[in-house]
């Protein structure tokens, strides 16, 4: 089970009937009988995209899971200053120089 509001791939629970999401917390039935998936995901992102409950998987990146669940764009993340592969897309930042001829 995928929750729709992190797209964490491995919910032990369908996304309904009180069921709470490990990764993002979302309570279904509940959260989201007032806000939709889209701006509990905002909410979500806002207070910084963290792991719910216990520990995340090894290796979790929140924003990995996000694009790989085609729920956030590539292009809108921001990455550590560094040459990093973000779901097939190289991402690369660095000072150019332009040198005069
Ligand atoms: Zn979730």
């Amino acid at each position: 089970m995928t929750c729709p509001v992190c797209a964490y791939p491995d919910m032990p629970y369908p996304p309904a009937d009180y069921n709470i999401c490990p990764c993002c917390g979302t309570e279904f039935g509940n959260d989201d009988a007032m806000l939709s998936h889209d701006q509990l995901r905002a909410q979500w992102l806002a207070n910084g995209a963290g792991w719910f409950f216990g520990n995340p998987p090894v290796g979790w990146n929140p924003y990995m899971q996000l694009i790989l669940g085609q729920l956030l764009p590539p292009l809108l993340v921001n990455v550590a200053p560094t040459d990093d592969t973000v779901a097939g897309l190289v991402v690369r930042q660095g000072n150019y120089d332009l040198v005069a001829a």
